[in-house]
């Protein structure tokens, strides 16, 4: 029972209301907050490349504190990073990071946006990404972005005067920023643009400097500072009982898939903006100094801002609804303004605050979390009115923009439920996010329609509308068809409501090796979008493959079960690598997309459906020696790829290196970062070198040179440098053609270092002992040759070899090349040839 409390308290530690899916419920002073902010119209960017990149303290303090709507633009989703709290990468990683940022402006105020721009990987320089990315295509979505937010201020994270001592996609996004900057009013630009946004000129432009920027904190406190601004974002909101630095860690801990868990500060904490475009604000605090922030900024304007004024002078914190006459006075104001920017915005935050005043909570509720087109779906519909205000539901519109009339007093308190009743209309489209339905390249998303670049999400588009009637005047309130259970752990949970296919498939195995000719196995997982699904399911069968039997029946009884069928493939004689997707026809109708579920605690579930591609590869590999013993570093795949190719893998724990259990294994690999993450290692080199002296042979993967957890890393002579080759088609030299590395058993061409992916190889020596041999030459555009990227050395009887090539990318790609080096380089001193897996114990 103590067990059980114990879990329950941690439980209720970590999940403080994290399902972020909740609609949200402000309190008393949270109101006031908001119609304060009603009052301000000033708008701020931040601009960086990443989620991640962006400074939440800066953020929040303008969107809490000047009360300015402020946006981070993010050029990209972040797709090319690791992910530490699950299996997805590439694009499913930039789901989530797409939803972490979301979550992360959530907590923070702001707003989030992005641009067609991948996140392919590390760049070492502007000119490099600016070639990968279409950079015509990236700025156009900055123009875009800028002219539909327009700000008054734009605030860059990174210096565009520096590129080359940063990530190319950091310096690349201010140097767009500046440019964008100059274009933006500029009619003759981009001028397909003006149909659906107009011109903009913001007014002032800042680097969001600090002491790094200079090298050292007294170099930054003998610089020039006239145009630089100091703000003090350590500010305390009573209203919410934090520090704005408390809020900006809660904030940043939304990153939750790149561990970037972060612990609030109180106190003064201070930031700097160096100006960059425009002139410098003659209130050193007030970085929207000479910019007219009040209503009056707007034509018919005036009397907004004083009813506005009077509301937040006689808030009632103990009866907010008392605001409401009023607020909806200033609504009624607001819906004549000329100007649509400032009205759409203001309408739909007074509107929100209208709501929340009246305590107002309103619902619709499907029976799935799925619907698909032609389907009739049930509504579970929730009105009610907590407070004396005189409000009437006069009706609700259905997503097919049918208006039902319903006329019913909400009187306080009194809770109205009812169902309704609607069909998805058949043209309706799938909800998935916008940027993966077309084929990507390997810089840029595809978009065909247009009006979405820039969005963070796909537009939901299954919404019901509650026309609710105050003093008089309609008010409709939009809110998403949403699907709601209940979890015995964690409470109350809230999906969204999406549509998806009648039925979904794909291949179990992302890539699947064949070592020999021997047929394999293949599951397909095939999910159904409604009830009673009967089809039949089909591969591809690329030549020289043969896949049975051609077709297998499937029959799925209800929504959202998954049934598996398997097929046998027979592989080629020869070398080869094809990609196979997986075809459920129903009713003569092929579909061939995969129904993807993301689940996590602190994002919405997100239901993605995608083409997705699987990869076969017949191998031609020899290999010597079978048994392997891999101790694992920060978490990489390689111990399944090599099982996949018939190695006898065990995985060692730290404490189980000791010499009588080495004994038995022909190799040794270390997992990538061991020694900057198993504080164990330090000491256990000597019984791995050991293990190499008496003929083992011992494989270490790449590590960084901070916090080194051991003093020696090699028996010789070896140190790390931040040496990489990015560009993964990088020409490969043979330094010593004829080593055994490169022709026993394997003999290795320039063909297999053909189709790598994302980079060769990751913080290679740059210095070693004669004892070494370097194997592979290589290099990026204009830099001098690396050597280092696969060392090995004769060690008493055995061999160690040290590489930072990235073999945990390329096996999970299911790369030849990459199997037939490392086959080379688990057999080298070995005599036995196994060319058949045996059975052992
Ligand atoms: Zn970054």
């Amino acid at each position: 029972m103590k067990k059980l409390i114990l879990f329950l308290c941690i439980i209720a530690l970590v999940m403080p209301n994290s399902y972020a899916q909740q609609p949200k419920k402000p309190n008393a002073a949270e109101i006031h907050e908001s119609i304060k902010k009603l009052s301000f119209l000033g708008s701020v960017l931040y601009l960086a490349a990443h989620p991640d990149d962006e400074n939440t303290k800066l953020i929040s303090y303008m969107a809490n504190n000047v009360k300015a709507r402020t946006a981070y633009l993010s050029l990209t989703r972040g797709d090319g990073g690791q992910n530490l709290i699950g299996p997805e990468i590439r694009e499913l990683l930039g789901v989530i990071r797409t939803e972490e940022l979301l979550a992360a402006r959530r907590t923070d105020g702001g707003e989030q946006f992005f641009t067609r721009a991948n996140d392919f990987g590390y760049s070492k320089h502007p000119d490099e990404t600016l070639t990968i990315w279409d950079k015509d295509e990236v700025l156009s979505d900055v123009v875009l972005a800028i002219r539909n937010f327009q700000p008054d201020v734009i605030i860059n994270r990174f210096d565009h005067r520096t590129p080359g001592t940063t990530h190319g996609h950091h310096t690349s996004s201010a140097m767009l920023s500046v440019e964008a900057f100059n274009l933006t009013n500029d009619a003759s630009k981009y001028p397909y643009q003006l149909k659906n946004t107009s011109t903009w000129q913001p007014k002032r432009m800042f680097l969001n400097t600090s002491w790094r920027f200079y090298g050292s904190e007294e170099n930054f406190e003998a610089a020039d500072k006239s145009k630089l601004m100091e703000i003090d974002t350590g500010v305390f909101f009573p209203s919410s009982g934090l520090s704005n630095t408390e809020i900006s860690a809660l904030s940043r801990s939304q990153h939750k898939s790149q561990g970037f868990g972060n612990t609030g500060t109180r106190g003064s904490s201070l930031e700097y903006v160096e100006l960059i475009k425009g002139d410098m604000p003659k209130d050193p605090t007030n970085i929207f100094d000479g910019i007219d922030t009040s209503w009056n900024r707007v034509k018919g304007g005036k009397a907004i801002g004083n009813i506005l004024a009077q509301i937040e002078a006689e808030y009632d914190f103990k009866n907010p609804s008392a605001s409401i006459p009023k607020l909806v006075k200033a609504y009624t104001l607001i819906q004549k303004l000329e100007d649509t920017h400032w009205k759409t915005l203001k309408t739909e935050d007074i509107k929100n605050v209208i709501a929340a005043c009246a305590g107002l909570y309103m619902e619709a509720a499907a029976t799935h979390n799925w619907g698909t087109a032609n389907e009739a779906i049930q509504l579970q519909i929730e009105v009610i009115n907590r407070s004396n205000a005189l409000i009437t539901l006069e009706s609700i519109t259905n997503p097919n923009h049918v208006t039902i009339s319903k006329n019913i007093n909400l009187n306080n308190n009194i809770k109205f439920n009812f169902k309704e009743t609607y069909t998805i209309n058949t043209d309706t489209k799938i909800t998935t996010p916008y940027w993966l339905t077309e084929p990507n390249s390997l810089g840029m998303y595809t978009v065909k329609d247009k009006s979405l670049i820039g969005k963070p999400e796909t537009p939901r588009s299954q919404n019901i509308i509650f026309n609710l009637v105050m003093q008089n005047i309609t008010i409709p309130f939009t809110k998403p068809i949403i699907y709601k259970s209940n979890d015995p752990v964690k409470g109350e949970l809230y999906k969204p409501f999406e549509i998806v296919p009648i039925v979904a498939s794909q291949l179990v195995e992302p890539v699947l090796i064949f070592e020999n000719d021997t047929p394999k196995q293949v599951a397909v997982q095939v999910t159904a979008g409604r009830d009673q699904i009967e089809g039949t399911v089909s591969l591809n069968t690329p030549n020289g493959w043969t896949i049975s039997p051609k077709t297998l029946p499937v029959s799925v009884a209800h929504r959202g079960e998954t049934k598996t069928v398997y097929f046998t493939v027979m592989p080629p004689k020869n070398q080869s690598e094809v990609q196979i997707t997986s075809t459920v026809t129903v009713n003569g109708t092929a579909y061939n997309k995969a129904l993807i579920e993301i689940d996590y605690d602190h994002i919405p579930f997100q239901t993605v459906v995608l083409p997705k591609v699987s990869k076969f590869v017949r191998l031609d590999i020899i290999k010597k020696g079978e048994n392997i013993g891999y101790i694992q570093g920060a978490g990489d795949v390689v111990p399944e790829s090599l099982r996949q190719i018939g190695y006898h893998v065990a995985v060692i724990n730290p404490d189980d290196i000791t010499a009588s259990n080495l004994k038995r294994f022909d190799a040794i690999v270390i997992g990538i970062r061991a020694y900057n993450t198993v504080e164990d290692l330090a000491y256990k080199q000597n019984t791995l070198f050991d293990y190499v002296k008496q003929g083992g042979n011992l494989i270490v993967q790449y590590n960084t040179n901070r916090g080194l957890k051991v003093d020696t890393l090699a028996p010789y002579t070896l140190e790390l440098s931040r040496d990489r080759v990015t560009d993964e088609h990088a020409e490969v030299t043979f330094l010593n053609p004829k080593h055994e590395l490169l022709n026993t058993p394997n003999t290795i061409t320039p063909e297999d270092f053909k189709g790598w992916t994302q980079e060769r190889g990751l913080y290679f020596p740059n210095k070693w002992g004669k004892e070494f041999t370097p194997i592979l030459g290589m290099h990026d555009k204009n830099e001098t040759e690396k050597s280092g990227s696969l060392l090995v050395a004769k060690y008493g009887k055995g061999y160690y070899m040290y590489t930072g090539l990235s073999f945990f990318r390329e096996f999970p790609a299911g790369v030849s090349g990459a199997y037939r080096l490392f086959a080379n380089m688990l057999s080298i001193g070995k005599e036995n040839i196994s060319t058949q897996p045996e059975l052992h114990d």
